[in-house]
């Protein structure tokens, strides 16, 4: 079975338009992963394309980040109905995509962008563990490295694109944690 018929096992799937995948440079050492497509992503086939997109590459942009420095995909590949939070099914089901696209492109960095990409990659990428990690709100900006399948990666928790729309008040805790971001980027490139 492959991805495309892995993630089709799920209802989400059945009634999406658009797989999404991903965008960005899969050389890029730094990966960003937030949760699930929305109605524009759907529409698209693209993740990060609607408002919390447009928040992001506006977020990107403020420390030179653009898609040529990073990959960004999701959790959940299929847009659940009415952008509900993805059941633990789900991110069961499509997170070995997920971790396909991580074994390939081999990132140093992982942002993960609120509370479900956190606390997967916190659990040590098993859906089943997800429940006892901690928010976002405790975590984010605190880096630390965590095994992928062998991999030594750095995570560094952020909050979701999508909250900063709604809550102005986490902007300058994003601006604080995406220093950090730069910082690590910084560390590895050569001057
Ligand atoms: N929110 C996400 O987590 N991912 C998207 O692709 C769009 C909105």
């Amino acid at each position: 079975m492959d991805e495309i018929e892995l993630a089709k096992n799920t209802e989400i799937c059945k009634n999406c338009k658009n797989v999404v995948v991903g965008k960005g440079n899969l050389k890029a050492s730094i990966l960003f992963v937030g949760e699930a497509p929305g109605r524009n992503e759907d529409e698209q086939g693209l993740p990060f394309v609607g408002a919390a997109g447009k928040n992001l590459d506006k977020l990107l942009a403020a420390v030179g980040l653009s898609l040529e420095d990073i990959y960004i995909t999701n959790i959940l590949k299929c847009r659940p109905p009415e952008n509900r939070a993805p059941s633990s099914e789900e991110i069961k089901a499509h997170t070995p995509w997920l971790m396909k696209q991580i074994r390939e492109m081999k990132p140093k960095v992982v942002c993960s962008l609120g509370n479900y990409a956190t606390k997967f990659f916190l659990a040590g990428c098993n859906p089943d563990g997800m429940k006892e990690q901690p928010g976002i709100t405790q975590v984010h900006g605190k880096v630390r490295m965590i095994d992928i399948d062998g991999m030594s990666v750095k995570l560094i928790p952020l909050f979701h694109p999508a909250a900063i729309i709604y809550n102005r008040s986490l902007i300058a805790r994003w601006d604080e944690d995406m220093e950090i971001v730069k910082r690590e980027i910084a560390q590895k490139t050569p001057v």
